[in-house]
């Protein structure tokens, strides 16, 4: 079985259609998909319906926003039920901070004499949410830079004069709506947040005490030695241990969608949870 569970489509900032994504899993050999947009779940339901007219498996998920010690992290619920009132309340409030917070950057991108960021983004959203990756899109469009990296570096990252500090969820809270919706809370990418080992401890520590019980051990955002890295630290905590390319369409991700290595020898694999 091949097994891709961090994927995005249109609904958040993804640039296949939930259908697109499902018909090119099934190209790609993947045999069970989550579909993990940022903080929405309305693309699930279309790729539903598009799995069960090929035979791929499709694991509900999302992909949660989370402020945690003034870091961003993303938390992905998996084999969620989209149907639960307090993940879709809580999901509704990070989409109405993007809102506001789209019209703040825009403001800062003005100061830095970049002009129609919104109007451009506001044309080209087509889904649920307002994201960085849709103004980094304009920037790179417009030749204001080169590529992600630089759209990123020079204005939308951390530091830069278009960064607006996130206002997400908080942990206790994302991994409680997650196990609220029947799903299992899998911190996502974690060699992606430059963490010590002491923070990233505290991070585990707190996470398991909430009912966290995965961690995506295999990412396209690892090489790997911090696949390896993970894979130590998941057995050593008894942590399930996941695999997710963060497919974000074709051209977008460093790693096609599920071409991913196998979980490492030793690691319990998170879908015999679901
Ligand atoms: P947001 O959740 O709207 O703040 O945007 C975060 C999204 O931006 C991530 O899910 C990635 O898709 C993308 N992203 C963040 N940092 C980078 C980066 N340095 N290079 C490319 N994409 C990035
Ligand atoms: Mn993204
Ligand atoms: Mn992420
Ligand atoms: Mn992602």
């Amino acid at each position: 079985m091949r097994y891709d569970l961090h994927t995005h489509t249109l609904h958040s900032d993804g640039t296949l259609t939930a259908p697109e994504l499902v018909a090119h899993a099934r190209a790609c050999g993947v045999d069970a998909l989550a579909l993990t947009d940022h903080d929405s779940t309305s693309g699930v339901a279309e790729a539903r319906a598009a799995a069960a007219t090929c035979g791929l498996t499709l694991i509900p998920g999302v992909e949660i926003s989370v402020t945690w010690d003034g870091l961003t992290v993303h938390i992905l619920g998996l084999g969620i039920d989209t149907r639960c009132e307090p993940l879709e309340q809580g999901l509704t409030r990070l989409r109405t901070f993007r809102d506001g917070r789209a019209l703040e950057i825009d403001r800062r991108l003005r100061k830095s004499r970049v002009d129609g960021a919104l109007d451009y983004v506001r044309a080209h959203v087509r889904g649920a949410i307002f994201a960085r990756t849709h103004f980094a899109r304009f920037l790179i469009e417009r030749g204001y830079v080169r590529d992600m990296r630089q759209a990123f570096k020079r204005y939308l990252g951390r530091g830069a004069p278009a960064y607006v500090p996130g206002q997400w969820a908080t942990l206790v809270d994302a991994v409680g709506w997650i196990r609220a919706a029947g799903g299992v809370a899998v911190i996502a990418h974690p060699g992606r947040y430059g963490l010590t080992h002491a923070k990233l401890t505290r991070l585990l520590a707190e996470f398991q005490e909430y009912g966290g019980r995965g961690i995506e051990v295999v990412s396209g955002n690892h090489d790997p030695a911090t696949t390896a890295r993970f894979a130590g630290i998941a057995v050593a905590r008894g942590l399930l241990g996941s695999i997710g390319s963060d497919y974000h369409g074709p051209g977008q991700s460093r790693v096609e969608l599920g071409r991913l290595p196998e979980l490492p020898r030793g690691c319990a694999p998170v879908w015999e949870a679901f």
